[in-house]
């Protein structure tokens, strides 16, 4: 007897908690591994809103909210995201699920019918394709430039689509180049989007960690006509360092929310209670700290992004948002040996040089490797000491 559903024999396990786990398990045994893997703030919550959340167990707020969240973190995130994206939101538009991952399955799940084509530019973050396989879905993979921040341009979307395509993806500041989409390029994608008649679904998660006075630009705001088309995912894990309260809230159709809310309602009913709480806080209150630690993440960004470039073989561009950076290295891979790849590169530099980063080919880029500078300065020049040391001996 086969015990697995055949439903699982294409999916992958997660590559990015993979490779963070490889160094977790490391450091616990004893190993000084340098972690430039994990894709989540080194920073800590800030001490309101973990107030709140001890304040939400004294007030005994510990039962079942509604399935789809409480009024209360609806009513706060339509109101915030009517203030940043200048599109009036109201609760039946918004959803909360367990972290902005949870959304974007749920809604793979509420509009794909088996078959049907998902747009999803590459390098892409690696749980995209194996959702939307789960929900029946096939993904159909563009592969963005460099040069226009890695973002999918008008004319490759009109390419690539067939008359399965029914949604395309986009995720600026993207996870895993960093990279920000810029205006015109959105713009003209969005017009061209629902023009085709599509859905947009745009994951837009690293929204407040963007740099160098450069601004986001929400495919929702910039949407002229059907607006009811485009699904906004977001929540607190990177812009408040919550990753482990696992609250992400989607934004969109209200046919679309109360199709979500079916498979919740069936599956995993409402996201903690006690973490909602506490995300009204975050949602509501000043996000004064965020000054800080985006230029804390710029310092650090400069510092890799300066040594990255000065080692032979190694490539990287400055991106303007999220904690990554997202160097090419196939002269590395080479040198490592023939038929060698960036997987095995990313192993070599782990056992070698004791530094977990993550290979590009799990986010469709080989050549490549992510490095998270959510992390000291000391532990960045730390890591990058080892990897140049490490490349000697290539
Ligand atoms: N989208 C992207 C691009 C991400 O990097 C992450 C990080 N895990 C998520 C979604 C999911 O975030 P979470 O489930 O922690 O809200
Ligand atoms: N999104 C983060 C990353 O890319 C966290 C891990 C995950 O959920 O995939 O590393």
């Amino acid at each position: 007897m086969k015990k697995i559903s055949s439903r699982l024999d294409s999916i992958k396990p997660s590559a990015t908690l993979a490779f963070t786990q490889k160094a977790a398990d490391l450091k616990s045994q004893g190993l000084d591994i340098v972690a430039f893997s994990a894709g989540e703030p080194d920073f800590e919550t800030p001490l309101h809103i973990v107030n709140a959340a001890k304040k939400a167990l004294d007030d005994g707020l510990t039962r079942y909210t509604p399935v789809t969240g409480t009024i209360a973190l609806k009513t706060a995130v339509a109101q915030s995201s009517s203030d940043c994206r200048k599109v009036p939101c109201d609760t039946k538009q918004v959803i909360i699920g367990v972290g902005a991952k949870h959304v974007l399955y749920n809604y793979f799940m509420a509009v794909l019918d088996e078959g049907d084509e998902v747009i999803i530019p590459s390098p892409y973050w690696v749980s995209y394709p194996d959702q939307v396989c789960l929900a029946g879905g096939t993904p159909v993979f563009v592969e963005t430039r460099p040069e226009d921040n890695w973002t999918l341009t008008a004319e490759q979307l009109e390419k690539a689509v067939t008359p399965k395509t029914k949604v395309v993806l986009i995720n600026s500041p993207s996870n895993p180049t960093g990279g920000v989409a810029p205006k015109a390029i959105l713009e003209k994608l969005v017009d061209k989007a629902l023009e085709l008649d599509l859905l947009i679904i745009s994951d837009e998660i690293y929204r407040d960690i963007i740099y160098d006075g450069v601004e986001f630009h929400s495919p929702l705001t910039l949407a002229k006509e059907k607006k009811e088309n485009v699904f906004v995912v977001d929540g607190v894990s990177k812009t408040f360092a919550m990753t482990g309260w696992r609250i992400g809230w989607g934004i969109g159709d209200p046919a679309i929310i109360s199709a979500m809310g079916k498979i919740q309602g069936q599956s995993t009913s409402n996201a903690t209670s006690i973490a909602q709480a506490a995300s009204v806080i975050a949602v509501t209150k000043s996000m004064d700290f965020l000054d800080d630690w985006n230029s804390q993440y710029v310092e650090r960004r400069d510092i890799m992004i300066e040594r990255l470039n000065a080692m032979d073989g190694v490539t990287c561009r400055t991106p303007q948002g999220a904690f990554y950076v997202f160097p090419n290295v196939e002269p590395l891979v080479k040198k490592l040996g023939k038929d060698k790849n960036d997987v095995d590169l990313a192993t070599w530099l782990l056992e070698e040089a004791l530094v977990a980063t993550v290979p590009g080919t799990p986010f469709g880029a080989p050549g490549y490797l992510r490095l998270s500078y959510a992390t000291s300065k000391e532990l960045i020049n730390k890591g990058l000491d080892r990897i140049e040391e490490a490349l000697k001996k290539l």
